[in-house]
């Protein structure tokens, strides 16, 4: 059996925000390593490199590449 509620010893009321759009991730309200863009979804971020959510503009970039194409 697998568990995922590891945090049910802390004190403080830990919240899920969101999950990330590119990978699915739980986002905890006590960690920030996530980030919301403009249009209110939510990425997984390291502090460094904004991962999924660079992920998720690159996808942008190529979709709309291709629907450009498609258009022609
Ligand atoms: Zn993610």
């Amino acid at each position: 059996m697998k568990k995922n509620k590891t945090w049910v010893r802390s004190k403080e009321q830990i919240l899920i925000c969101g999950y990330c759009e590119v990978c699915g991730k739980q986002l905890m309200s006590d960690k920030g390593n996530w980030i919301v863009n403009a249009e209110k979804k939510k990425f997984c971020h390291n502090g460094k490199d904004e991962l999924c959510f660079n992920q998720y503009i690159n996808n942008r970039k190529n979709n709309d590449r291709l629907s450009q194409n498609k258009v022609r």
